[in-house]
């Protein structure tokens, strides 16, 4: 029972810290600490995709004929 705990202690440890919040990592939510963080993380990653998109398309408007 204490080798158990002592495993996750150390994927715990070994984990490393959450890109979002720096908070130790969980071995349910690893890389991160929570859900919370992960969905941060995709919305970042969602959001600069959309960013460019969203660029790109205002070039394509300039393109058209009035
Ligand atoms: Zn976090």
């Amino acid at each position: 029972m204490t080798d158990k705990n002592n495993v996750e202690t150390l994927a715990l440890t070994k984990g490393g810290s959450c890109p979002t919040c720096q908070n130790p990592s969980t071995p349910h939510y690893r890389p991160f600490c929570s859900k919370r963080c992960a969905d941060l993380d995709l919305g970042t990653w969602l959001n600069e995709g959309y960013r460019i998109e969203s660029e790109e398309e205002s070039d394509l408007d300039e393109y058209e004929p009035g």
